[in-house]
């Protein structure tokens, strides 16, 4: 069973980061990763390490974050347990060839499909702050698609980096799946090195050097980056449910989480009960105080905690909540600020602390513009309204994801893709994505040697007889007319009816029909 002590955080020798990586490399090549059971056979090891393991994932998230044991459980352990078997449950469904849809008839003879294939030798990156889950997720993806991968988890959670080194090591062939650790050196070493994809959960800033690197040998990428991601709440919404929710989700993980709420923009008619409902719930969650409640955690290292309280000490709103700092315990009190302009320092960056600005303003027109324009393209979007409100919200802004009357909880669901758009990310994971994120669709056709007296038709010399039958069997006739507008009978008969109309008529219909049918009884 699993030894009791965390082994020692070690950079990897520089010199052994390119072997490390030739050995991913060939080991793909030996085609041994192709094999569905082999897959499942990882997968399954990978699922019992951690199991057996799940002490030492707690105290190694407790010392790198102060996180709960139940925040590690529901975060990172269950949650990579969890995967490993819903992989290798559906893993034979997953890599089942696809049958593609929109194939004309004639070119079903050469039985079109599409193949899922392993994109090859794969690098992954993590971030610190959900450090098993960020690094192992992506490891599930590219077992189950049949990939190698080497990981570098994030030097920042050096606990959490050494117990999945060690779970690696004892459950998953070292050929094919293997861990660097290391910081800025480490990690570009790996970038010089060939992949077939590289897979970097971090900061936009570090996604760009990524981007830079993999450019030069058109590496492909996932980049799973942050945002400064708005909640907005409109005078019809809920206070207190508002209140409950939003401060659930910017105190997980004492706020270092990316899809929090970086800022709320609140309609200032409700902002007064707002502001109590958010004491009421902090009294609540943590009746005394966060910093003696062994449920809220702390700032990962001194480098973080000086930018969030440089953060707060350059902003110019007023603090309504908190506000209490210790350097020496790296701990910073859940602190709600009203800011009244987006180019606050709370609101310009993405804090990823325990940092709450929230901005009123005078209307949903004025949220929606305001949120557009401190960020276009972020992770996420929280919506507090009625109905009508949080589908506007929807309509007029753009996010990785949105939770509709909650913070993150589109993030929450393990199976459910989740991933950025724009400058919060490209491509997603999770549940089938992350098989799909590693896999290439192979599309494959197989043209059968009887079908030769039906291909003449495209082989030279083209004859005018050729290019008539050819044509005869290729054109797709225009249901439009040349100012763009809909023909046909159908457009022709909606046209002259309108929707209604037709609603009209098929109600008609049916009245009579029904009344045919009494009258026959
Ligand atoms: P980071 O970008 O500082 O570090 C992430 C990884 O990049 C680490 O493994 C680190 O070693 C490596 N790295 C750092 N500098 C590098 C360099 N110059 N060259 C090459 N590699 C380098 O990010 P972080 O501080 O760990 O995480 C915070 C950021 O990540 C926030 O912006 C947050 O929103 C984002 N994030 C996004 C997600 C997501 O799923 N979308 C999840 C967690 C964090």
């Amino acid at each position: 069973m699993a030894a009791s002590t965390i082994p020692a955080f070690e950079h990897t020798s520089m010199d052994k980061i390119a072997p490390t990586c030739a050995t991913a490399r060939k080991a793909f090549l030996s085609h041994k990763t192709r094999d569905l059971e082999y897959r499942k056979v990882q997968l399954r090891k990978l699922y019992w390490a951690f199991k057996d393991n799940a002490s030492l994932v707690e105290e190694a998230c407790k010392k790198d974050l102060g996180k709960s044991q139940f925040e590690t459980y529901l975060t990172e352990i269950s949650w990579v347990m969890n995967d490993c078997i819903f992989m290798a449950n559906n893993l034979d469904r997953f890599a089942k060839d696809e049958k593609p849809a929109d194939i004309a008839f004639t070119n079903k003879f050469m039985g079109p499909r599409i193949r899922k294939d392993p994109l090859g030798a794969v690098l992954i990156i993590g971030a610190y702050n959900f450090p098993i889950q960020l690094t192992i997720g992506p490891l599930i993806g590219a077992i189950a698609a049949g990939c190698t991968a080497v990981i570098k988890p994030s030097e920042s959670a050096p606990y959490a980096a050494s117990v999945m080194q060690k779970i690696m090591a004892e459950s998953l062939d070292p050929d094919c799946y293997t861990c660097v650790q290391g910081a800025v050196p480490e990690t570009t070493a790996l970038l010089d090195e060939k992949w077939d994809k590289i897979f970097y959960t971090g900061s936009e800033t570090v996604a760009k050097i990524i981007a830079k690197k993999a450019a030069e040998t058109l590496t492909p990428l996932t980049l799973e980056l942050g945002g400064r991601n708005p909640a907005i709440i409109t005078k019809h919404a809920d206070p207190k449910l508002a209140a409950k929710r939003l401060l659930w989700a910017k105190m997980l993980n004492a706020g270092q989480v990316c899809v929090s709420q970086n800022c709320t923009f609140i309609d200032r008619e409700i902002l007064p009960a707002f502001i109590q409902e958010m004491k009421n719930s902090l009294n609540e969650f943590y009746p005394k105080g966060p910093r003696n409640s062994p449920d809220y955690g702390r700032i990962v290292n001194q480098r973080q905690f000086l930018r969030l309280k440089k953060m707060l000490d350059s902003s110019n709103g007023k603090i309504v909540i908190g506000g209490t700092m210790d350097e020496a315990d790296l701990f910073i009190e859940p602190t709600v600020v009203q800011v009244e302009s987006i180019d606050d320092s709370l609101v310009r960056d993405e804090s990823f602390g325990p940092l709450l600005p929230i901005l009123p303003v005078t209307d949903l027109d004025e949220a929606i513009r305001l949120a557009n324009e401190v960020h276009d393209t972020p992770l996420g979007t929280y919506a507090f309204g009625t109905k009508a409100e949080m589908n506007k919200i929807l309509d007029q802004t753009r996010s990785g994801g949105a939770s509709l009357n909650d913070g993150f909880f589109h993030a929450s669901i393990p199976t459910l893709a989740f991933g950025g758009v724009g400058s919060s990310g490209q491509g997603a994971y999770r549940g089938k994505a992350s098989f799909d994120t590693f896999t290439h669709r192979r599309s494959v056709t197989t043209t059968p040697a009887w079908i030769e007296s039906l291909m003449d038709v495209r082989y030279p010399p083209y004859t005018a007889a050729k290019l008539k039958k050819f044509s005869g069997m290729n054109e797709v006739k225009p249901n439009f007319d040349r100012q763009g507008r809909a023909t046909g009978w159908g457009a022709w008969f909606l046209g002259l009816l309108g929707l209604k109309g037709l609603a009209v008529l098929i109600a008609a219909i049916g009245a009579r029909a029904y009344l045919r049918s009494r009258s026959k009884l």
